[in-house]
């Protein structure tokens, strides 16, 4: 006999939408910034609990929790979802749009959003494991859920393995995960290989010696060095790399000073990188520091500049086979709502050593948020870049459907591909 159609198999799971939009608007207006997602982790937990049959296991790597279905022989599949918003002031205007405020890691007060649509994953994650649980008399094997934090931070997913996550649920065979993004809400995007670049992210410190505005001479100016470093760098990308290779070198925060007539004695810059292929990584980290320390010496500089990496993601790469497993279910269901070809994006994510780390293949992608009638006008009008509000956006404002039931249809789909229906 032939395997149930997805569409039919979903069918028969009835799933209560409105209670999960009831949630997500809850997550929504109460975020919580990386390594304080406690109450979106008990809320998250609590809502999972009243399912029974899941095994929950809490506290992991943090306020990080996972989550086991065991249902007789066969693979085991993660699924996964991150729980962290970000220090942005929520612009969007909703009725349930978040005034909160929360000290982060530095001692600083900042108001917080869920601006990268993390609620919307934990949601859709939650959705998910009902319907699977209504399935299973469909499938055989062992689900895993894993809810991670500190996924802006680069850190979370690494956190909650060095915490004995594998000691404490079974090492997945298969691992599966999903992003919104700025497309079409109802479209659903992979591809094989590469799908999310890698990122790091380094703090330089420049020292001169300060002195008064008016005795150049007698100082080593911090800000002139720091200016000359800022065009130096851009030499990377455009004279160091092949430029058949993707690379990215951003200096996204210069500082230095404080007043008009003080030349001061250092210069803080903040960079960001992006690559693709770790040769052209390495090449970009090596120019970084040739440039930084030859223009303090170029300079006459005497204290040297020191570099501190403050984030590393790896990239994302989609193993083969399950991506071409995963978009026979994805065309079989969603049609020409699924692109298996979807372009490569340069955000990155910590989402691949949930995988790498124990040597398993894992599979990422993407589903759209926004809502389908703006989308369209905007892509008639060639505005899509310009005036729909990405990730990390203060406007970011997922459309709820069919946003929602995509995600939660792509997770099931996901996972009873790899179980086998
Ligand atoms: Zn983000
Ligand atoms: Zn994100």
């Amino acid at each position: 006999m032939a395997p149930a159609s997805f569409a039919a198999l979903l069918r028969t799971a009835h799933l209560d939408l409105g209670i999960y939009e009831d949630l997500y608007k809850h997550l929504h207006s109460h975020p919580e910034l990386s390594n304080q997602e406690k109450e979106t982790a008990e809320t998250a937990a609590a809502f999972l609990a009243r399912l029974g049959d899941y095994e929950i296991v809490r506290d992991i790597g943090g306020h990080g929790f996972a989550a086991v279905l065991r249902n007789g022989p066969g693979k085991t599949v993660l699924l996964r979802s991150d729980l962290d918003g970000l220090p942005i002031k929520e612009e969007t205007g909703l009725p349930y749009a978040s005034t909160v405020r929360q000290v982060n890691q530095e001692g600083e007060e900042k108001p917080v959003m869920h601006a990268c649509g993390h609620d919307m994953h934990i949601t859709c994650l939650l959705g998910a494991a009902e319907v699977l649980l209504a399935l299973r008399a469909s499938w055989s094997g062992t689900l895993v859920l894993v809810f991670q934090p500190a996924e802006e931070r680069g850190t979370g997913a690494k956190a909650m393995i060095d915490d004995g996550l594998y000691d404490r649920v079974p090492v997945p065979d298969y691992v599966l995960g999903q992003h919104i993004m700025p497309m079409r809400a109802g479209s659903v995007g992979c591809r094989p290989g590469t799908i999310m670049a890698a990122a790091d992210s380094f703090k330089v410190t420049l020292f001169g010696r300060g002195g008064h505005g008016s005795a150049p001479h007698r100082t080593v100016d911090p800000v002139v060095m720091a200016s000359n470093l800022v065009v130096r760098l851009q030499n990377i990308v455009s004279r160091e790399i092949d430029p058949n290779e993707m690379a990215v070198v951003t200096v996204g925060s210069l500082q230095a000073g404080h007043a008009e007539n003080v030349i001061v004695d250092h210069a803080e810059l903040g960079l960001d990188v992006r690559s693709v292929t770790p040769s052209v990584r390495d090449h970009i980290v090596g120019a970084i520091k040739r440039m930084v320390e030859a223009e303090s010496v170029a300079s006459g500089a005497k204290k040297k500049p020191v570099i501190v990496q403050t984030r590393h993601f790896p990239v994302t790469d989609n193993d083969k086979g399950m991506t071409e497993s995963l978009s026979a279910s994805f065309t079989e269901y969603f049609g020409n709502r699924f692109d298996p070809n979807t372009p490569r994006v340069n955000v990155a994510e910590d989402f691949p050593v949930l995988a790498s780390s124990q040597g398993r293949p894992s599979v990422f992608w993407f589903f759209g948020g926004v809502e389908p009638s703006l989308w369209d006008e905007k892509v008639a009008a060639g505005k899509v870049l310009d005036e729909i509000p990405s990730n990390h956006s203060s406007l970011f404002a997922p459309a709820l459907h069919p946003t929602m039931q995509t995600g939660i249809d792509a997770l099931c789909i996901g996972a009873l591909t790899f179980f086998g229906r």
